[in-house]
Protein backbone atom coordinates (compact mmCIF):
# COMPACT_ATOMS: atom_id res chain seq x y z
CA UNK A 1 0.00 0.00 0.00
CA UNK A 2 1.74 3.33 -0.88
CA UNK A 3 -1.19 5.56 -1.89
CA UNK A 4 -3.20 7.01 0.93
CA UNK A 5 -6.40 7.13 -1.27
CA UNK A 6 -9.21 4.52 -0.68
CA UNK A 7 -12.19 2.59 -3.23
CA UNK A 8 -15.28 2.18 -2.09
CA UNK A 9 -17.04 -0.47 -1.82
CA UNK A 10 -20.72 -0.38 -2.51
CA UNK A 11 -22.99 -3.49 -2.00
CA UNK A 12 -26.36 -3.17 -3.10
CA UNK A 13 -29.63 -4.76 -1.95
CA UNK A 14 -33.06 -4.05 -0.82
CA UNK A 15 -35.44 -4.13 2.31
CA UNK A 16 -37.90 -7.01 0.83
CA UNK A 17 -35.71 -9.39 2.62
CA UNK A 18 -36.09 -8.12 5.69
CA UNK A 19 -33.38 -6.78 8.66
CA UNK A 20 -32.37 -10.57 9.48
CA UNK A 21 -30.88 -11.72 5.72
CA UNK A 22 -29.72 -7.48 5.35
CA UNK A 23 -27.75 -8.15 8.52
CA UNK A 24 -26.08 -11.35 6.56
CA UNK A 25 -25.22 -9.26 3.49
CA UNK A 26 -23.86 -6.69 5.25
CA UNK A 27 -21.80 -9.41 7.44
CA UNK A 28 -20.52 -11.50 4.10
CA UNK A 29 -19.50 -8.04 1.91
CA UNK A 30 -17.30 -7.23 5.03
CA UNK A 31 -15.55 -10.34 4.65
CA UNK A 32 -14.84 -10.47 0.65
CA UNK A 33 -13.67 -6.30 1.56
CA UNK A 34 -11.36 -7.51 4.41
CA UNK A 35 -9.98 -10.43 2.17
CA UNK A 36 -9.87 -8.69 -0.52
CA UNK A 37 -7.77 -6.18 1.45
CA UNK A 38 -5.29 -8.62 3.48
CA UNK A 39 -4.47 -10.74 0.08
CA UNK A 40 -4.90 -8.20 -2.71
CA UNK A 41 -1.86 -6.28 -2.33
CA UNK A 42 -3.52 -3.52 -3.66
CA UNK A 43 -1.79 0.18 -4.15
CA UNK A 44 -4.86 1.81 -2.54
CA UNK A 45 -7.06 0.65 0.66
CA UNK A 46 -10.74 -0.33 -0.06
CA UNK A 47 -13.46 0.67 2.21
CA UNK A 48 -16.24 -1.30 3.00
CA UNK A 49 -19.56 1.58 3.30
CA UNK A 50 -22.43 0.33 4.62
CA UNK A 51 -25.09 -1.53 2.51
CA UNK A 52 -27.51 0.51 0.52
CA UNK A 53 -31.20 -0.64 0.23
CA UNK A 54 -32.75 2.17 -0.77
CA UNK A 55 -32.86 5.36 -3.72
CA UNK A 56 -32.00 8.10 -1.16
CA UNK A 57 -29.43 5.97 0.26
CA UNK A 58 -27.70 5.26 -3.35
CA UNK A 59 -27.48 9.11 -4.23
CA UNK A 60 -26.38 10.11 -0.74
CA UNK A 61 -23.12 7.79 -1.01
CA UNK A 62 -22.89 8.29 -4.31
CA UNK A 63 -22.50 12.34 -3.76
CA UNK A 64 -20.27 11.74 -1.11
CA UNK A 65 -17.75 9.73 -3.40
CA UNK A 66 -17.75 12.09 -5.44
CA UNK A 67 -17.00 15.13 -2.63
CA UNK A 68 -14.57 12.81 -0.86
CA UNK A 69 -11.29 13.70 -2.50
CA UNK A 70 -9.51 10.69 -1.19
CA UNK A 71 -12.24 8.56 -2.98
CA UNK A 72 -11.04 7.16 -6.22
CA UNK A 73 -13.58 5.00 -7.06
CA UNK A 74 -16.26 2.53 -6.31
CA UNK A 75 -16.43 -1.04 -6.62
CA UNK A 76 -20.70 -2.17 -6.23
CA UNK A 77 -21.81 -5.75 -6.09
CA UNK A 78 -25.29 -6.91 -6.05
CA UNK A 79 -25.28 -9.74 -2.94
CA UNK A 80 -28.87 -9.98 -3.67
CA UNK A 81 -31.95 -8.30 -6.25
CA UNK A 82 -31.68 -4.81 -5.59
CA UNK A 83 -33.65 -3.25 -8.49
CA UNK A 84 -32.20 -1.01 -10.48
CA UNK A 85 -34.16 1.93 -11.11
CA UNK A 86 -33.35 2.90 -7.39
CA UNK A 87 -29.58 3.31 -8.75
CA UNK A 88 -30.87 5.84 -11.51
CA UNK A 89 -30.74 8.81 -9.32
CA UNK A 90 -26.80 8.01 -7.85
CA UNK A 91 -25.47 6.77 -10.98
CA UNK A 92 -26.42 9.44 -13.19
CA UNK A 93 -24.89 11.99 -9.98
CA UNK A 94 -21.61 9.39 -9.68
CA UNK A 95 -17.85 10.98 -11.00
CA UNK A 96 -15.94 8.21 -10.00
CA UNK A 97 -14.68 5.43 -11.81
CA UNK A 98 -17.06 1.86 -11.34
CA UNK A 99 -16.10 -1.57 -11.19
CA UNK A 100 -18.62 -3.99 -11.08
CA UNK A 101 -17.50 -7.00 -9.10
CA UNK A 102 -19.51 -9.89 -10.21
CA UNK A 103 -19.07 -12.51 -7.28
CA UNK A 104 -21.06 -14.04 -4.92
CA UNK A 105 -20.08 -14.88 -1.19
CA UNK A 106 -19.96 -18.79 -1.33
CA UNK A 107 -17.24 -20.77 -4.23
CA UNK A 108 -19.72 -23.60 -4.59
CA UNK A 109 -23.51 -24.61 -4.79
CA UNK A 110 -23.96 -26.33 -1.47
CA UNK A 111 -25.63 -29.74 -2.69
CA UNK A 112 -27.01 -31.32 0.31
CA UNK A 113 -28.00 -28.04 2.62
CA UNK A 114 -29.24 -25.69 -0.48
CA UNK A 115 -32.32 -24.45 0.33
CA UNK A 116 -34.82 -21.47 -0.16
CA UNK A 117 -33.10 -19.30 2.86
CA UNK A 118 -30.39 -19.70 1.13
CA UNK A 119 -31.52 -18.64 -2.39
CA UNK A 120 -32.77 -15.37 -0.88
CA UNK A 121 -29.56 -14.52 0.10
CA UNK A 122 -27.32 -15.44 -2.81
CA UNK A 123 -28.67 -13.73 -5.41
CA UNK A 124 -25.82 -11.62 -7.51
CA UNK A 125 -25.93 -14.50 -10.66
CA UNK A 126 -29.62 -12.69 -11.34
CA UNK A 127 -28.48 -8.95 -8.89
CA UNK A 128 -25.72 -8.02 -11.08
CA UNK A 129 -27.65 -8.69 -14.30
CA UNK A 130 -30.66 -5.91 -13.06
CA UNK A 131 -27.49 -3.49 -12.41
CA UNK A 132 -25.91 -4.57 -15.35
CA UNK A 133 -28.52 -3.66 -17.30
CA UNK A 134 -29.51 -0.04 -15.98
CA UNK A 135 -25.32 0.57 -16.40
CA UNK A 136 -25.83 -0.36 -19.93
CA UNK A 137 -29.39 1.40 -20.60
CA UNK A 138 -27.21 4.76 -19.29
CA UNK A 139 -24.70 3.95 -21.03
CA UNK A 140 -21.82 4.18 -18.24
CA UNK A 141 -18.31 2.88 -18.84
CA UNK A 142 -17.26 0.55 -15.84
CA UNK A 143 -14.93 -2.71 -15.74
CA UNK A 144 -16.84 -5.47 -14.93
CA UNK A 145 -14.85 -8.36 -12.92
CA UNK A 146 -16.64 -11.67 -13.13
CA UNK A 147 -15.23 -14.71 -10.61
CA UNK A 148 -15.26 -15.77 -7.03
CA UNK A 149 -13.84 -12.89 -4.78
CA UNK A 150 -10.83 -15.15 -3.34
CA UNK A 151 -9.29 -16.58 -7.28
CA UNK A 152 -6.26 -14.59 -8.07
CA UNK A 153 -7.73 -13.74 -11.53
CA UNK A 154 -10.29 -11.39 -9.98
CA UNK A 155 -7.82 -9.99 -7.26
CA UNK A 156 -5.27 -9.23 -10.24
CA UNK A 157 -7.82 -7.07 -12.47
CA UNK A 158 -9.20 -5.61 -9.23
CA UNK A 159 -5.76 -4.70 -8.53
CA UNK A 160 -4.80 -3.19 -11.95
CA UNK A 161 -8.49 -1.44 -11.91
CA UNK A 162 -7.34 0.46 -8.57
CA UNK A 163 -3.68 1.54 -10.29
CA UNK A 164 -5.67 2.67 -13.21
CA UNK A 165 -8.25 4.72 -10.92
CA UNK A 166 -5.36 5.94 -9.02
CA UNK A 167 -3.90 7.26 -12.32
CA UNK A 168 -6.68 8.55 -13.53
CA UNK A 169 -7.23 10.35 -9.61
CA UNK A 170 -3.53 11.93 -10.57
CA UNK A 171 -5.18 13.50 -14.02
CA UNK A 172 -7.82 15.47 -12.37
CA UNK A 173 -5.47 17.76 -10.84
CA UNK A 174 -2.16 17.30 -13.07
CA UNK A 175 -0.54 20.17 -14.04
CA UNK A 176 1.50 20.18 -17.20
CA UNK A 177 4.17 22.97 -17.75
CA UNK A 178 5.51 23.46 -21.41
CA UNK A 179 8.76 25.08 -21.27
CA UNK A 180 8.52 27.01 -24.97
CA UNK A 181 5.90 26.08 -27.51
CA UNK A 182 5.83 23.37 -29.95
CA UNK A 183 8.15 22.27 -32.02
CA UNK A 184 7.73 24.20 -35.18
CA UNK A 185 5.45 22.81 -38.15
CA UNK A 186 5.15 19.73 -36.02
CA UNK A 187 1.46 17.90 -36.34
CA UNK A 188 0.83 15.16 -33.81
CA UNK A 189 2.32 16.73 -30.63
CA UNK A 190 -0.43 19.71 -30.87
CA UNK A 191 -3.93 19.23 -30.29
CA UNK A 192 -6.83 21.22 -28.71
CA UNK A 193 -5.61 21.71 -24.82
CA UNK A 194 -8.76 22.63 -23.47
CA UNK A 195 -10.82 19.69 -24.80
CA UNK A 196 -8.12 18.02 -22.99
CA UNK A 197 -8.85 19.36 -19.84
CA UNK A 198 -12.01 18.64 -19.90
CA UNK A 199 -11.91 14.88 -21.39
CA UNK A 200 -8.95 14.31 -18.85
CA UNK A 201 -8.96 17.01 -16.27
CA UNK A 202 -4.77 17.81 -16.68
CA UNK A 203 -3.84 21.68 -17.62
CA UNK A 204 -1.72 22.64 -19.52
CA UNK A 205 0.36 26.19 -19.34
CA UNK A 206 3.08 27.69 -21.65
CA UNK A 207 5.93 29.43 -19.74
CA UNK A 208 9.39 31.27 -21.06
CA UNK A 209 12.75 29.03 -20.71
CA UNK A 210 14.25 32.21 -18.34
CA UNK A 211 11.46 31.31 -15.68
CA UNK A 212 13.46 27.97 -15.56
CA UNK A 213 16.84 29.37 -16.32
CA UNK A 214 16.18 31.76 -13.43
CA UNK A 215 16.60 28.79 -10.88
CA UNK A 216 19.03 27.24 -12.61
CA UNK A 217 21.09 30.22 -12.16
CA UNK A 218 20.66 30.76 -8.47
CA UNK A 219 21.36 26.81 -7.92
CA UNK A 220 23.75 26.88 -4.54
CA UNK A 221 27.43 25.37 -4.72
CA UNK A 222 26.67 22.82 -2.05
CA UNK A 223 23.76 21.33 -3.74
CA UNK A 224 25.19 21.26 -7.15
CA UNK A 225 28.09 19.55 -5.37
CA UNK A 226 25.64 17.01 -3.56
CA UNK A 227 23.96 16.16 -7.03
CA UNK A 228 27.13 15.29 -8.55
CA UNK A 229 28.13 12.78 -6.07
CA UNK A 230 25.36 11.30 -6.30
CA UNK A 231 25.68 11.05 -10.34
CA UNK A 232 29.34 9.85 -9.44
CA UNK A 233 27.65 6.53 -7.52
CA UNK A 234 24.83 6.05 -9.86
CA UNK A 235 26.25 5.92 -13.22
CA UNK A 236 29.62 5.23 -15.43
CA UNK A 237 30.90 8.56 -16.05
CA UNK A 238 32.81 9.50 -19.00
CA UNK A 239 36.71 9.97 -18.36
CA UNK A 240 36.13 13.72 -19.17
CA UNK A 241 33.42 14.31 -16.99
CA UNK A 242 35.16 12.92 -14.08
CA UNK A 243 36.87 15.01 -11.47
CA UNK A 244 39.56 16.92 -13.30
CA UNK A 245 38.65 15.93 -16.79
CA UNK A 246 38.28 18.45 -19.60
CA UNK A 247 34.43 18.22 -19.92
CA UNK A 248 33.69 18.50 -16.18
CA UNK A 249 32.27 21.96 -16.44
CA UNK A 250 29.47 20.48 -18.65
CA UNK A 251 28.47 17.92 -15.97
CA UNK A 252 28.23 20.73 -13.29
CA UNK A 253 26.15 22.75 -15.53
CA UNK A 254 23.70 19.44 -16.31
CA UNK A 255 23.34 19.72 -12.38
CA UNK A 256 22.35 23.01 -12.15
CA UNK A 257 19.72 22.47 -15.02
CA UNK A 258 18.38 19.55 -13.26
CA UNK A 259 18.13 21.51 -9.65
CA UNK A 260 16.24 24.51 -11.36
CA UNK A 261 14.76 22.54 -13.39
CA UNK A 262 13.15 20.58 -10.52
CA UNK A 263 12.92 23.96 -8.23
CA UNK A 264 10.64 25.11 -11.15
CA UNK A 265 8.41 22.23 -11.20
CA UNK A 266 8.11 21.45 -7.56
CA UNK A 267 7.24 25.52 -7.03
CA UNK A 268 4.70 25.56 -9.78
CA UNK A 269 3.21 22.05 -8.71
CA UNK A 270 3.96 20.91 -12.37
CA UNK A 271 4.24 16.83 -12.43
CA UNK A 272 4.78 16.87 -16.33
CA UNK A 273 6.74 19.44 -18.81
CA UNK A 274 7.79 19.63 -22.01
CA UNK A 275 10.69 20.96 -23.65
CA UNK A 276 11.84 22.40 -27.03
CA UNK A 277 15.15 22.67 -28.11
CA UNK A 278 14.29 25.42 -30.37
CA UNK A 279 12.64 27.74 -27.40
CA UNK A 280 15.55 26.88 -25.25
CA UNK A 281 16.96 30.70 -24.21
CA UNK A 282 19.78 30.89 -22.32
CA UNK A 283 19.93 27.26 -21.63
CA UNK A 284 23.93 25.95 -21.76
CA UNK A 285 23.01 22.60 -23.17
CA UNK A 286 19.38 20.53 -23.95
CA UNK A 287 18.36 19.38 -20.74
CA UNK A 288 19.20 16.06 -21.27
CA UNK A 289 20.46 13.86 -17.98
CA UNK A 290 18.09 16.31 -15.97
CA UNK A 291 15.32 15.41 -17.48
CA UNK A 292 16.09 11.83 -17.82
CA UNK A 293 16.43 11.65 -14.15
CA UNK A 294 13.62 14.11 -13.43
CA UNK A 295 11.21 11.13 -15.00
CA UNK A 296 12.87 8.51 -13.46
CA UNK A 297 12.08 10.71 -10.10
CA UNK A 298 7.91 10.06 -11.47
CA UNK A 299 7.77 13.63 -13.78
CA UNK A 300 5.83 12.69 -16.97
CA UNK A 301 7.78 14.29 -19.45
CA UNK A 302 7.74 14.99 -23.40
CA UNK A 303 9.74 16.53 -26.08
CA UNK A 304 9.31 19.14 -28.49
CA UNK A 305 6.34 20.23 -26.62
CA UNK A 306 4.60 16.92 -26.61
CA UNK A 307 1.79 18.05 -23.65
CA UNK A 308 0.00 14.59 -24.16
CA UNK A 309 2.71 12.57 -24.42
CA UNK A 310 4.15 13.99 -21.34
CA UNK A 311 0.60 13.75 -19.23
CA UNK A 312 0.65 10.02 -20.22
CA UNK A 313 4.06 9.74 -19.25
CA UNK A 314 3.08 10.79 -15.77
CA UNK A 315 -0.23 9.04 -15.76
CA UNK A 316 1.35 5.45 -16.39
CA UNK A 317 3.92 6.20 -13.76
CA UNK A 318 1.35 6.84 -11.08
CA UNK A 319 -0.64 3.71 -12.33
CA UNK A 320 2.89 1.66 -12.49
CA UNK A 321 4.22 2.70 -9.10
CA UNK A 322 6.13 -0.12 -7.55
CA UNK A 323 5.50 -2.27 -10.24
CA UNK A 324 8.38 -4.57 -11.64
CA UNK A 325 9.54 -2.49 -15.28
CA UNK A 326 10.14 1.00 -16.13
CA UNK A 327 8.18 3.41 -18.13
CA UNK A 328 9.60 6.01 -20.32
CA UNK A 329 8.84 8.66 -22.75
CA UNK A 330 9.84 6.70 -26.06
CA UNK A 331 10.24 7.44 -30.15
CA UNK A 332 10.46 4.84 -32.70
CA UNK A 333 14.03 5.92 -34.95
CA UNK A 334 14.85 3.36 -36.99
CA UNK A 335 14.24 0.14 -37.90
CA UNK A 336 15.91 -3.18 -38.67
CA UNK A 337 14.65 -4.53 -41.89
CA UNK A 338 15.33 -8.28 -42.03
CA UNK A 339 14.02 -11.47 -44.41
CA UNK A 340 13.49 -13.19 -41.02
CA UNK A 341 12.47 -10.60 -37.68
CA UNK A 342 11.77 -7.05 -38.57
CA UNK A 343 12.47 -5.17 -35.27
CA UNK A 344 12.00 -1.15 -34.06
CA UNK A 345 15.20 0.74 -32.25
CA UNK A 346 13.30 3.18 -30.09
CA UNK A 347 15.40 5.82 -28.07
CA UNK A 348 15.29 9.81 -28.40
CA UNK A 349 17.93 12.73 -28.78
CA UNK A 350 18.71 12.26 -25.11
CA UNK A 351 15.08 11.79 -23.23
CA UNK A 352 14.49 8.14 -21.81
CA UNK A 353 13.77 7.37 -18.56
CA UNK A 354 16.55 5.02 -16.60
CA UNK A 355 13.61 3.06 -15.25
CA UNK A 356 14.10 1.48 -18.19
CA UNK A 357 17.79 0.95 -17.78
CA UNK A 358 19.40 -3.05 -17.79
CA UNK A 359 21.99 -2.28 -15.64
CA UNK A 360 24.34 0.96 -14.65
CA UNK A 361 24.06 3.90 -16.78
CA UNK A 362 27.03 5.35 -18.37
CA UNK A 363 26.90 9.52 -18.29
CA UNK A 364 28.31 10.51 -21.35
CA UNK A 365 28.64 13.79 -23.51
CA UNK A 366 28.51 14.23 -26.83
CA UNK A 367 27.37 17.01 -29.40
CA UNK A 368 24.00 16.86 -30.70
CA UNK A 369 23.75 18.53 -34.39
CA UNK A 370 20.51 20.50 -33.22
CA UNK A 371 19.71 22.86 -31.12
CA UNK A 372 22.89 25.02 -31.14
CA UNK A 373 23.88 24.98 -27.52
CA UNK A 374 26.79 23.05 -26.22
CA UNK A 375 27.06 19.74 -25.84
CA UNK A 376 24.58 18.02 -23.65
CA UNK A 377 25.32 15.52 -20.62
CA UNK A 378 23.11 12.41 -21.27
CA UNK A 379 22.58 9.13 -20.07
CA UNK A 380 23.41 5.64 -22.48
CA UNK A 381 21.98 2.08 -21.21
CA UNK A 382 20.31 -0.18 -23.00
CA UNK A 383 17.02 -1.68 -21.78
CA UNK A 384 16.09 -5.25 -20.82
CA UNK A 385 14.33 -7.65 -23.02
CA UNK A 386 10.83 -8.58 -22.70
CA UNK A 387 7.06 -7.58 -23.36
CA UNK A 388 5.97 -4.18 -22.93
CA UNK A 389 3.75 -1.66 -25.08
CA UNK A 390 3.71 1.14 -26.51
CA UNK A 391 0.78 3.59 -26.36
CA UNK A 392 0.01 6.87 -27.93
CA UNK A 393 -2.53 9.54 -27.58
CA UNK A 394 -3.42 11.34 -30.60
CA UNK A 395 -6.11 13.99 -31.34
CA UNK A 396 -8.40 13.56 -33.85
CA UNK A 397 -9.95 16.77 -33.75
CA UNK A 398 -13.44 15.83 -32.89
CA UNK A 399 -11.98 13.19 -30.09
CA UNK A 400 -8.72 11.68 -28.65
CA UNK A 401 -7.95 8.86 -29.60
CA UNK A 402 -5.39 6.31 -27.63
CA UNK A 403 -3.29 3.95 -29.41
CA UNK A 404 -1.69 0.82 -27.77
CA UNK A 405 0.72 -1.67 -29.26
CA UNK A 406 1.95 -4.88 -27.40
CA UNK A 407 5.76 -5.44 -28.19
CA UNK A 408 8.37 -7.93 -27.03
CA UNK A 409 11.41 -5.90 -25.82
CA UNK A 410 14.69 -7.84 -27.63
CA UNK A 411 18.44 -7.77 -26.58
CA UNK A 412 20.41 -6.04 -28.97
CA UNK A 413 21.62 -7.75 -32.05
CA UNK A 414 24.89 -6.61 -31.68
CA UNK A 415 27.21 -3.84 -29.72
CA UNK A 416 25.88 -0.28 -30.69
CA UNK A 417 29.69 1.49 -29.25
CA UNK A 418 28.93 4.65 -31.33
CA UNK A 419 25.07 5.20 -30.47
CA UNK A 420 25.65 8.06 -27.84
CA UNK A 421 21.79 8.06 -26.44
CA UNK A 422 19.71 5.35 -24.70
CA UNK A 423 17.87 2.69 -26.90
CA UNK A 424 15.33 -0.16 -26.31
CA UNK A 425 15.03 -2.92 -29.79
CA UNK A 426 11.62 -4.27 -29.82
CA UNK A 427 9.27 -6.52 -31.75
CA UNK A 428 6.18 -5.13 -32.58
CA UNK A 429 3.23 -7.89 -32.04
CA UNK A 430 1.91 -9.02 -34.33
CA UNK A 431 4.84 -8.39 -36.89
CA UNK A 432 6.47 -5.20 -37.85
CA UNK A 433 4.82 -5.29 -40.86
CA UNK A 434 1.09 -5.56 -39.27
CA UNK A 435 2.04 -3.46 -36.40
CA UNK A 436 3.57 -0.22 -38.86
CA UNK A 437 0.84 -0.27 -40.99
CA UNK A 438 -2.30 -0.51 -38.33
CA UNK A 439 -0.09 2.04 -36.18
CA UNK A 440 -0.13 4.51 -39.38
CA UNK A 441 -3.49 4.11 -40.53
CA UNK A 442 -4.62 4.68 -37.13
CA UNK A 443 -2.61 7.98 -37.05
CA UNK A 444 -0.37 6.91 -34.12
CA UNK A 445 2.20 9.45 -33.10
CA UNK A 446 6.28 8.82 -33.33
CA UNK A 447 6.47 9.71 -29.42
CA UNK A 448 5.05 7.40 -27.32
CA UNK A 449 5.20 5.59 -23.71
CA UNK A 450 6.61 3.26 -23.67
CA UNK A 451 5.97 0.63 -20.55
CA UNK A 452 7.24 -2.78 -19.32
CA UNK A 453 5.15 -2.55 -16.14
CA UNK A 454 1.81 -2.11 -17.43
CA UNK A 455 -0.27 -4.27 -19.98
CA UNK A 456 -3.41 -3.81 -22.18
CA UNK A 457 -6.06 -4.37 -19.48
CA UNK A 458 -4.07 -0.81 -18.09
CA UNK A 459 -4.74 0.36 -21.11
CA UNK A 460 -8.10 -0.34 -22.08
CA UNK A 461 -9.05 0.14 -18.35
CA UNK A 462 -8.17 3.74 -18.83
CA UNK A 463 -9.89 4.37 -21.68
CA UNK A 464 -12.79 2.97 -20.28
CA UNK A 465 -12.81 5.75 -17.58
CA UNK A 466 -11.81 8.81 -19.96
CA UNK A 467 -14.24 7.99 -22.32
CA UNK A 468 -12.01 8.17 -25.38
CA UNK A 469 -11.56 6.03 -28.06
CA UNK A 470 -8.52 3.09 -27.40
CA UNK A 471 -7.43 1.00 -31.10
CA UNK A 472 -4.91 -1.80 -29.42
CA UNK A 473 -2.44 -3.81 -31.86
CA UNK A 474 -1.41 -7.04 -30.49
CA UNK A 475 -0.89 -10.38 -32.02
CA UNK A 476 -4.42 -10.35 -33.03
CA UNK A 477 -4.65 -7.70 -35.15
CA UNK A 478 -5.63 -7.95 -38.88
CA UNK A 479 -4.74 -4.95 -41.42
CA UNK A 480 -8.17 -5.16 -42.69
CA UNK A 481 -10.31 -5.80 -39.80
CA UNK A 482 -8.82 -3.25 -37.72
CA UNK A 483 -9.66 -0.31 -41.23
CA UNK A 484 -13.06 -1.15 -40.59
CA UNK A 485 -12.69 -0.91 -37.14
CA UNK A 486 -11.18 2.39 -37.54
CA UNK A 487 -14.49 3.38 -40.03
CA UNK A 488 -16.79 1.92 -37.34
CA UNK A 489 -15.25 3.90 -34.76
CA UNK A 490 -15.79 7.31 -37.11
CA UNK A 491 -19.07 6.60 -37.26
CA UNK A 492 -19.74 6.27 -33.16
CA UNK A 493 -17.71 8.82 -32.15
CA UNK A 494 -19.60 10.96 -34.71
MN1 LIG B 1 10.87 13.52 -30.59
Amino acid sequence: MTSTKVVWFLTGSQHLYGPETLKQVANNANEIVNGLKNEGNFIANIVFKPVVTDPEMITKVCIEANADADCIGIIAWMHTFSPAKMWIGGLSRLKKPLLHLHTQFNAEIPWSSIDMDFMNLNQSAHGDREFGFIMSRMRINRKVVVGHWKSESVRSKIGNWIRVALGWDEMQHLKVARIGDNMREVAVTEGDKVEAQIKFGFSVNGFDSSDVTKHVEAADPSSVKALIEEYESQYVLADSLKAGGSQRFALEDAARIEIGLKKFLDDGGFKAFTDTFENLGIFKQLPGLAVQRLMAAGYGFGGEGDWKTAAMVRTMKVMAQGLEGGTSFMEDYTYHFTSAKSLVLGAHMLEICPSIASGKPSCEIHPLGIGGKADPVRLVFDSPAGPGLNASLVDMGNRFRLIVNTVDAVDPVEKLPKLPVARVLWDPHPNLDVAATAWILAGGAHHTVYSQALTTEFMEDFADIAGIELLVIDQDTKIRSFKDLIHANEVYYK
